[in-house]
């Protein structure tokens, strides 16, 4: 029976109309791109005609008498440009919901206690909320994922009691939260990220710390502790009502309550769990850390714990090994679209053949600088790759610019055959728009040019 605007029919704007419809209220839809709204045309064409008639196409001029308006989580609500839709919400009072939100109402008002896990933080987030919901679901408990990593929130289904809801949380959702209260709620790490939309860091830290509002003392909250920020959001934490649990990828002083050291989970200096082989690297025992506090308070013993973090198979194009052949290892890390998140891969190998290249970011690869005595051997592609040839250049780092994947993989394979380096990693440092469509067809591709390049190979003997 309630009335609800829906702005922006992508990912996150189709499902919620038609969950809305599907929920019993009127929704009125619109986006500014004829494609976008062709394609909820379709959709409404395969629904019962009681839940197809709630729903209407048509510009948002007016927001009275509407309980709640969707806004796509692309377009801003806030100075320095709030959408002018958005500021018709604010004149009419009506709140701006996310997906998450609605989610939430909509599984209490059917009746269900399923708890609810929340996940932020600059880096990381898809990496621990998929790996919770591994450990969740290994260990027979009802899981649903998603959230901005996708499926959108309100495309997951109904859970039962005891259900675990586990959300990825970006900025803009956890700004357009009304009830929504984390049974678990993790930050894991803040850097500089997106602050032209929050007003400098300090908008952004206290968005991302919403991630606990409303959290009583029945309530876990997981903070990273590497970076001062998180520390000093972990210092209030611990004053409030909520359980707080810190964490890190590995020990630091003062040490944290769960901490990664030697590919293994430690828990107040007690080792409770290894870490897989699908999570290389300190960033990602931070997100091991992180899941193994969420699931324990969520019920799960260290055993099985332990199972899931061994079986997790990893996140494709994120340090994903995609071939190996002949003592060489293909390793897919198209993810990384800037140095910050390559340094995490390159920091993992002592000695690799590397791939990069694209959209160069601003500074390209000059904090990359101390990796290069890693590289047997650098192979660059895309747009920009002059200009991180030119690093590597004033390095005397050798390198070849190759100008695509596919003249790079092949090149790359013979020159780790031919010096007995065990890895050949694509960790482009770069956007991929020049080349692909993004981040994941440019990881399909390499996958496809490393099984065809292995396949092709005789057996060294
Ligand atoms: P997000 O969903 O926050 O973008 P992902 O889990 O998709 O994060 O990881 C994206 C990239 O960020 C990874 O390829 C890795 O380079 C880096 N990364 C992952 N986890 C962390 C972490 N805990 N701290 C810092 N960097 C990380």
């Amino acid at each position: 029976g309630h009335h609800y605007a829906v702005l922006g029919l992508g990912r996150n704007g189709v499902p919620a109309v038609l969950a809305l419809a599907k929920g019993g209220a009127r929704v009125q839809a619109w986006d500014d791109g004829e494609t976008a709204r062709t394609a909820l045309a379709h959709q409404c064409a395969d629904l019962p005609a009681d839940v197809a008639a709630r729903i209407t196409c048509a510009p948002i001029e007016t927001l009275t008498g509407f309980d709640g308006l969707v806004l796509s989580p692309g377009i801003p609500h806030v100075l320095p440009k709030p959408h002018p839709v958005a500021l018709l919400a604010k004149e009419a009072g009506v709140p701006i919901l996310s997906d998450a939100e609605l989610l939430y109402q909509a599984v209490r008002h059917a009746g269900s206690k399923a708890r609810f896990a929340g996940i932020t933080g600059t880096n990381g987030k898809s990496t621990t909320t998929t790996l919770l919901a591994h450990i969740l679901a290994e260990a027979g408990v009802p899981v649903a994922a998603g959230g901005n990593l996708g499926p959108a929130a309100l495309a997951l289904p109904l859970l039962p009691d005891n259900g675990v809801y586990v959300l990825e949380m970006s900025s803009y959702m956890l700004e357009r939260l009304d009830t929504l209260r984390f049974d678990a709620a993790c930050l894991l790490n803040l850097t500089p990220d997106h602050l032209d939309r929050h007003a400098g860091m300090e908008g952004y830290a206290h968005v991302k710390t919403r991630v606990f509002a409303g959290q009583t003392e029945a309530d876990l909250a997981v903070i990273g502790v590497e970076d001062q920020w998180c520390r000093d959001i972990a210092a209030h934490l611990k004053a409030g009502p909520a359980r707080c649990i810190t964490i890190s990828g590995a020990p630091v002083t003062p040490p944290s309550d769960v901490y990664g050291q030697a590919n293994a989970i430690w828990h107040n200096a007690r080792k409770v769990a290894d870490i897989g082989p699908a999570l290389p690297g300190s960033h990602n025992a931070e997100n091991a850390a992180a899941a193994y506090a969420m699931a324990s308070f969520l019920g799960i013993t260290d055993n099985q714990i332990a199972t899931g973090l061994h079986t997790f198979p990893g996140l494709p194009h994120r340090q994903k090994v995609v071939a190996e052949q002949d003592g060489v290892v293909f390793v897919d890390d198209s993810k990384a679209t800037n140095a910050d998140a390559s340094s995490r891969a390159l920091g993992c190998y002592d000695k690799l053949v590397w791939i990069a290249g694209g959209m160069a970011k601003e500074g390209g690869i000059a904090s990359l600088v101390p990796y290069f005595p890693r590289m047997a051997h650098t192979f660059l592609i895309g747009r920009d790759a002059e200009e991180l040839a030119a690093t590597l250049e004033a390095h005397n780092a050798p390198y070849t610019v190759v100008g695509t994947l596919e003249a790079a993989v092949p090149a790359a394979y013979a020159v780790a055959r031919q010096t007995q380096t065990p890895v050949v990693l694509l960790s482009p440092a770069c956007a991929s728009f020049d080349q692909f469509s993004g981040f994941e067809a440019r990881g399909l591709r390499f996958q496809e040019l490393a099984r065809t390049v292995s396949a092709e190979t005789t057996p060294q003997t």
